[in-house]
Protein backbone atom coordinates (compact mmCIF):
# COMPACT_ATOMS: atom_id res chain seq x y z
CA UNK A 1 0.00 0.00 0.00
CA UNK A 2 1.02 3.48 -0.79
CA UNK A 3 3.50 4.78 2.03
CA UNK A 4 1.45 7.80 2.48
CA UNK A 5 -1.86 5.62 2.88
CA UNK A 6 -0.06 3.77 5.60
CA UNK A 7 0.90 6.54 7.37
CA UNK A 8 -2.26 8.21 7.76
CA UNK A 9 -3.58 4.43 8.89
CA UNK A 10 -0.62 3.52 11.61
CA UNK A 11 2.92 4.38 12.45
CA UNK A 12 5.16 2.73 9.52
CA UNK A 13 8.50 1.17 9.99
CA UNK A 14 11.12 2.03 7.34
CA UNK A 15 15.04 1.29 7.06
CA UNK A 16 17.29 3.55 5.31
CA UNK A 17 20.24 2.28 2.93
CA UNK A 18 22.97 4.39 1.07
CA UNK A 19 24.98 3.05 -2.09
CA UNK A 20 28.18 1.84 -1.35
CA UNK A 21 31.51 3.61 -2.80
CA UNK A 22 33.33 0.51 -3.24
CA UNK A 23 32.13 -2.22 -5.76
CA UNK A 24 32.96 -4.77 -3.22
CA UNK A 25 29.48 -2.89 -1.00
CA UNK A 26 27.31 -4.09 -3.40
CA UNK A 27 27.58 -7.88 -3.22
CA UNK A 28 26.39 -7.66 0.86
CA UNK A 29 24.04 -4.94 0.45
CA UNK A 30 22.07 -7.06 -1.63
CA UNK A 31 22.08 -9.57 1.00
CA UNK A 32 21.61 -6.99 3.45
CA UNK A 33 18.56 -6.31 1.60
CA UNK A 34 17.37 -9.28 0.78
CA UNK A 35 17.19 -9.95 4.44
CA UNK A 36 15.67 -6.56 5.47
CA UNK A 37 13.05 -7.58 3.32
CA UNK A 38 12.11 -10.75 5.04
CA UNK A 39 10.98 -8.53 7.54
CA UNK A 40 8.29 -6.53 5.37
CA UNK A 41 9.04 -2.48 6.28
CA UNK A 42 6.51 -0.66 4.82
CA UNK A 43 9.21 1.13 2.49
CA UNK A 44 12.87 1.32 2.61
CA UNK A 45 14.58 4.53 1.44
CA UNK A 46 18.32 5.48 -0.23
CA UNK A 47 20.41 8.43 0.56
CA UNK A 48 21.71 10.59 -2.26
CA UNK A 49 25.46 11.13 -2.22
CA UNK A 50 27.81 14.19 -1.26
CA UNK A 51 28.63 14.31 -4.85
CA UNK A 52 30.29 11.73 -7.10
CA UNK A 53 29.54 8.90 -8.39
CA UNK A 54 27.17 6.80 -5.90
CA UNK A 55 24.73 9.84 -7.02
CA UNK A 56 23.33 7.51 -10.02
CA UNK A 57 23.55 4.47 -8.02
CA UNK A 58 20.82 6.28 -6.02
CA UNK A 59 18.18 5.88 -8.84
CA UNK A 60 19.38 2.75 -9.97
CA UNK A 61 19.07 1.69 -6.38
CA UNK A 62 15.91 2.38 -6.03
CA UNK A 63 14.37 1.08 -8.70
CA UNK A 64 16.15 -2.11 -8.12
CA UNK A 65 14.69 -2.61 -4.51
CA UNK A 66 10.88 -2.00 -5.78
CA UNK A 67 10.84 -4.36 -8.79
CA UNK A 68 13.10 -6.91 -7.50
CA UNK A 69 12.61 -7.10 -3.91
CA UNK A 70 8.66 -5.49 -3.94
CA UNK A 71 9.22 -3.29 -1.29
CA UNK A 72 8.48 0.41 -1.60
CA UNK A 73 11.66 2.62 -2.37
CA UNK A 74 11.84 5.79 -1.41
CA UNK A 75 14.93 8.11 -3.04
CA UNK A 76 16.83 10.95 -1.20
CA UNK A 77 17.59 13.67 -3.37
CA UNK A 78 19.67 16.86 -2.56
CA UNK A 79 20.28 20.53 -4.08
CA UNK A 80 24.23 20.34 -3.72
CA UNK A 81 25.40 21.20 -7.08
CA UNK A 82 22.07 20.60 -9.32
CA UNK A 83 20.60 23.55 -11.03
CA UNK A 84 16.46 22.89 -11.28
CA UNK A 85 16.93 21.47 -14.58
CA UNK A 86 18.89 18.79 -13.61
CA UNK A 87 16.97 17.90 -10.36
CA UNK A 88 13.88 18.00 -12.82
CA UNK A 89 15.90 15.11 -15.07
CA UNK A 90 16.58 12.75 -12.02
CA UNK A 91 13.12 12.94 -11.14
CA UNK A 92 12.20 12.21 -14.65
CA UNK A 93 14.35 9.34 -14.07
CA UNK A 94 12.63 8.17 -10.85
CA UNK A 95 9.54 8.43 -11.92
CA UNK A 96 10.23 6.57 -15.11
CA UNK A 97 11.82 3.91 -12.69
CA UNK A 98 8.41 3.65 -11.08
CA UNK A 99 9.83 5.69 -8.27
CA UNK A 100 7.17 7.29 -6.22
CA UNK A 101 8.26 8.74 -3.21
CA UNK A 102 11.03 11.32 -2.79
CA UNK A 103 12.61 12.84 0.20
CA UNK A 104 13.65 16.02 -1.06
CA UNK A 105 16.93 17.71 1.31
CA UNK A 106 18.79 20.38 0.85
CA UNK A 107 22.36 18.62 1.48
CA UNK A 108 25.31 19.39 2.91
CA UNK A 109 28.10 21.95 1.56
CA UNK A 110 30.82 19.39 -0.06
CA UNK A 111 33.88 18.45 1.89
CA UNK A 112 36.28 21.22 1.73
CA UNK A 113 33.61 24.18 1.69
CA UNK A 114 32.91 26.35 4.65
CA UNK A 115 29.46 26.43 4.57
CA UNK A 116 26.34 25.29 1.72
CA UNK A 117 26.12 27.53 -1.18
CA UNK A 118 23.22 26.73 -3.77
CA UNK A 119 23.54 26.23 -7.52
CA UNK A 120 23.61 29.22 -9.41
CA UNK A 121 20.22 27.55 -10.88
CA UNK A 122 19.15 25.81 -8.18
CA UNK A 123 18.27 26.05 -4.71
CA UNK A 124 19.37 27.04 -1.42
CA UNK A 125 16.31 25.30 1.32
CA UNK A 126 15.04 22.17 1.44
CA UNK A 127 11.75 23.60 1.29
CA UNK A 128 12.34 25.20 -2.23
CA UNK A 129 13.12 21.39 -3.42
CA UNK A 130 9.72 19.88 -2.13
CA UNK A 131 7.87 23.07 -3.89
CA UNK A 132 9.96 22.10 -7.06
CA UNK A 133 8.95 18.65 -6.66
CA UNK A 134 5.21 19.53 -5.83
CA UNK A 135 4.77 22.11 -8.49
CA UNK A 136 5.79 19.62 -11.38
CA UNK A 137 5.37 15.94 -10.68
CA UNK A 138 3.19 14.00 -8.15
CA UNK A 139 5.76 12.10 -6.07
CA UNK A 140 5.01 12.08 -2.39
CA UNK A 141 6.97 14.40 -0.45
CA UNK A 142 9.38 14.27 2.82
CA UNK A 143 11.26 16.23 4.29
CA UNK A 144 14.05 16.54 7.05
CA UNK A 145 13.81 17.83 10.37
CA UNK A 146 15.79 18.24 13.62
CA UNK A 147 14.53 17.53 17.34
CA UNK A 148 17.73 18.81 18.37
CA UNK A 149 17.98 21.83 15.77
CA UNK A 150 19.80 21.85 12.70
CA UNK A 151 23.65 22.19 13.32
CA UNK A 152 23.25 25.93 11.70
CA UNK A 153 20.19 27.04 12.91
CA UNK A 154 20.72 29.92 15.90
CA UNK A 155 17.69 28.25 17.88
CA UNK A 156 15.47 25.64 17.62
CA UNK A 157 12.17 27.79 16.86
CA UNK A 158 14.04 29.48 14.02
CA UNK A 159 14.68 26.09 12.45
CA UNK A 160 10.98 24.51 13.18
CA UNK A 161 9.62 27.72 11.24
CA UNK A 162 11.37 25.97 8.00
CA UNK A 163 9.57 22.62 9.09
CA UNK A 164 6.38 24.52 8.39
CA UNK A 165 7.39 25.95 5.33
CA UNK A 166 7.94 22.58 3.90
CA UNK A 167 4.68 22.04 4.99
CA UNK A 168 3.12 24.89 3.30
CA UNK A 169 5.26 24.02 0.06
CA UNK A 170 3.38 21.14 -0.16
CA UNK A 171 5.23 17.98 2.15
CA UNK A 172 3.46 15.22 2.98
CA UNK A 173 5.45 14.02 5.96
CA UNK A 174 9.05 14.64 7.88
CA UNK A 175 11.37 12.24 8.70
CA UNK A 176 13.64 12.97 12.31
CA UNK A 177 17.72 13.36 12.33
CA UNK A 178 18.66 10.41 14.22
CA UNK A 179 18.38 11.40 18.36
CA UNK A 180 18.81 9.21 21.77
CA UNK A 181 16.32 11.10 23.91
CA UNK A 182 12.94 10.99 23.35
CA UNK A 183 11.92 13.66 25.31
CA UNK A 184 13.46 15.54 22.85
CA UNK A 185 11.51 14.40 20.61
CA UNK A 186 8.53 14.40 22.24
CA UNK A 187 9.10 18.28 23.03
CA UNK A 188 9.78 19.18 19.37
CA UNK A 189 6.06 17.22 18.17
CA UNK A 190 4.39 19.55 20.89
CA UNK A 191 6.22 22.54 19.95
CA UNK A 192 5.28 21.69 16.21
CA UNK A 193 1.69 20.79 17.05
CA UNK A 194 1.47 24.68 18.74
CA UNK A 195 2.76 26.13 15.03
CA UNK A 196 0.36 24.00 13.29
CA UNK A 197 2.43 21.91 11.81
CA UNK A 198 0.31 18.63 11.11
CA UNK A 199 3.04 16.76 8.94
CA UNK A 200 3.29 13.16 10.24
CA UNK A 201 6.68 13.39 11.61
CA UNK A 202 8.61 9.78 11.92
CA UNK A 203 11.21 9.21 13.92
CA UNK A 204 15.05 8.52 12.71
CA UNK A 205 16.42 5.40 15.00
CA UNK A 206 20.02 4.61 15.10
CA UNK A 207 20.85 1.16 17.00
CA UNK A 208 24.72 2.31 17.69
CA UNK A 209 26.62 -0.76 16.85
CA UNK A 210 30.16 0.50 17.81
CA UNK A 211 31.29 3.02 20.83
CA UNK A 212 33.77 4.75 19.12
CA UNK A 213 30.77 5.80 15.89
CA UNK A 214 29.50 8.26 18.63
CA UNK A 215 31.56 11.35 18.50
CA UNK A 216 31.52 11.25 14.71
CA UNK A 217 27.27 10.95 15.06
CA UNK A 218 27.47 13.75 16.91
CA UNK A 219 29.64 15.42 14.72
CA UNK A 220 27.69 15.28 11.90
CA UNK A 221 23.81 15.14 12.77
CA UNK A 222 24.00 17.59 16.15
CA UNK A 223 22.11 14.90 18.18
CA UNK A 224 22.86 15.08 21.77
CA UNK A 225 24.23 11.88 23.19
CA UNK A 226 22.54 11.61 26.69
CA UNK A 227 25.31 11.11 29.57
CA UNK A 228 24.14 7.43 30.18
CA UNK A 229 24.46 6.30 27.26
CA UNK A 230 27.97 5.46 26.71
CA UNK A 231 27.80 3.61 29.99
CA UNK A 232 24.94 2.23 29.08
CA UNK A 233 26.45 0.49 25.73
CA UNK A 234 29.89 -0.43 27.62
CA UNK A 235 32.95 -1.24 25.61
CA UNK A 236 33.86 -4.99 23.67
CA UNK A 237 31.86 -7.15 21.29
CA UNK A 238 28.65 -7.02 22.85
CA UNK A 239 28.26 -3.32 22.11
CA UNK A 240 25.53 -3.79 19.26
CA UNK A 241 23.49 -6.37 21.68
CA UNK A 242 23.40 -3.08 24.19
CA UNK A 243 22.73 -1.08 21.42
CA UNK A 244 19.86 -3.03 19.82
CA UNK A 245 18.79 -3.23 23.15
CA UNK A 246 18.71 0.80 23.75
CA UNK A 247 17.23 1.09 20.26
CA UNK A 248 14.14 -0.98 21.02
CA UNK A 249 13.30 0.25 24.18
CA UNK A 250 13.34 4.03 22.61
CA UNK A 251 11.10 2.63 19.32
CA UNK A 252 8.80 1.40 22.08
CA UNK A 253 8.64 4.69 24.22
CA UNK A 254 7.88 6.50 20.80
CA UNK A 255 5.24 4.05 19.34
CA UNK A 256 3.41 3.80 22.87
CA UNK A 257 3.76 7.73 22.70
CA UNK A 258 1.64 8.00 19.35
CA UNK A 259 5.33 8.21 16.77
CA UNK A 260 3.84 8.54 13.37
CA UNK A 261 6.51 6.06 11.97
CA UNK A 262 9.77 4.71 12.28
CA UNK A 263 12.59 5.37 10.19
CA UNK A 264 15.87 2.85 11.75
CA UNK A 265 19.29 4.12 10.18
CA UNK A 266 20.81 0.61 9.00
CA UNK A 267 24.24 2.15 8.21
CA UNK A 268 23.78 -0.93 5.08
CA UNK A 269 23.88 -4.06 8.25
CA UNK A 270 20.69 -5.92 8.36
CA UNK A 271 21.06 -7.76 11.65
CA UNK A 272 20.73 -4.67 14.26
CA UNK A 273 17.30 -3.46 12.26
CA UNK A 274 16.12 -7.27 12.12
CA UNK A 275 16.37 -7.26 15.69
CA UNK A 276 14.89 -4.02 16.76
CA UNK A 277 12.06 -5.05 13.95
CA UNK A 278 11.73 -8.98 15.62
CA UNK A 279 11.60 -7.58 19.51
CA UNK A 280 8.84 -5.06 18.07
CA UNK A 281 6.64 -7.43 16.76
CA UNK A 282 7.06 -9.29 19.73
CA UNK A 283 5.76 -6.20 22.10
CA UNK A 284 2.67 -6.54 19.51
CA UNK A 285 3.68 -3.40 17.21
CA UNK A 286 3.98 -4.74 13.23
CA UNK A 287 2.12 -7.35 12.71
CA UNK A 288 2.78 -8.54 9.59
CA UNK A 289 0.47 -7.84 6.89
CA UNK A 290 -1.20 -5.02 8.21
C1 LIG B 1 16.07 11.95 7.42
C2 LIG B 1 17.29 12.61 6.81
C3 LIG B 1 17.83 12.08 5.65
C4 LIG B 1 18.96 12.68 5.06
N1 LIG B 1 19.46 12.15 3.90
C5 LIG B 1 20.51 12.75 3.30
C6 LIG B 1 21.00 12.28 2.03
O1 LIG B 1 20.50 11.31 1.48
N2 LIG B 1 22.05 12.93 1.47
C7 LIG B 1 22.63 14.03 2.07
O2 LIG B 1 23.57 14.57 1.49
N3 LIG B 1 22.18 14.50 3.25
C8 LIG B 1 21.14 13.89 3.87
N4 LIG B 1 20.67 14.39 5.06
C9 LIG B 1 21.37 15.51 5.71
C10 LIG B 1 20.82 16.88 5.21
O3 LIG B 1 21.10 17.04 3.86
C11 LIG B 1 21.53 17.96 6.05
O4 LIG B 1 21.11 17.90 7.38
C12 LIG B 1 21.41 19.37 5.48
O5 LIG B 1 22.38 20.20 6.19
C13 LIG B 1 20.06 20.02 5.67
O6 LIG B 1 19.12 19.55 4.78
P1 LIG B 1 17.59 20.10 4.91
O7 LIG B 1 16.84 19.62 3.74
O8 LIG B 1 17.06 19.81 6.25
O9 LIG B 1 17.89 21.67 4.75
P2 LIG B 1 17.06 22.95 5.05
O10 LIG B 1 15.67 22.67 5.43
O11 LIG B 1 17.30 23.87 3.89
O12 LIG B 1 17.78 23.52 6.37
C14 LIG B 1 19.18 23.78 6.41
C15 LIG B 1 19.45 24.98 7.32
O13 LIG B 1 18.91 26.16 6.71
C16 LIG B 1 17.92 26.75 7.54
N5 LIG B 1 16.81 27.18 6.64
C17 LIG B 1 16.00 26.35 5.94
N6 LIG B 1 15.13 27.08 5.22
C18 LIG B 1 15.40 28.38 5.47
C19 LIG B 1 14.86 29.62 5.02
N7 LIG B 1 13.84 29.65 4.17
N8 LIG B 1 15.42 30.75 5.47
C20 LIG B 1 16.47 30.72 6.34
N9 LIG B 1 17.02 29.59 6.80
C21 LIG B 1 16.50 28.43 6.38
C22 LIG B 1 17.48 25.67 8.51
O14 LIG B 1 17.02 26.18 9.74
C23 LIG B 1 18.76 24.86 8.68
O15 LIG B 1 19.61 25.44 9.63
C24 LIG B 1 19.55 13.82 5.68
C25 LIG B 1 19.03 14.33 6.88
C26 LIG B 1 17.90 13.74 7.43
C27 LIG B 1 17.34 14.28 8.71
Amino acid sequence: MPLLENLRRRPTLSYEFFPPKNPSGWGSLYATLAEAARQEPDFVSVTYGAGGSTRSKTVDLVGRIQSELGIEAMAHLTCVGHSREELRGILEQLWNAGIRDVLALRGDAPKGDASFRPHPEGFAHGSDLVKFIKDNFDFTVGCAFYPEKHVEARTLEEDMTTLKIKQDNGADFAVSQLFFDNANFFRFRDKAAAMGITLPLVAGVLPVLDINQLPRFRELSGCVIPDSLPAFLGEGPDVWERGVEFATAQCIELLENGVAGLHLYCLNKHPSVVKITENLRARGFFPRGA
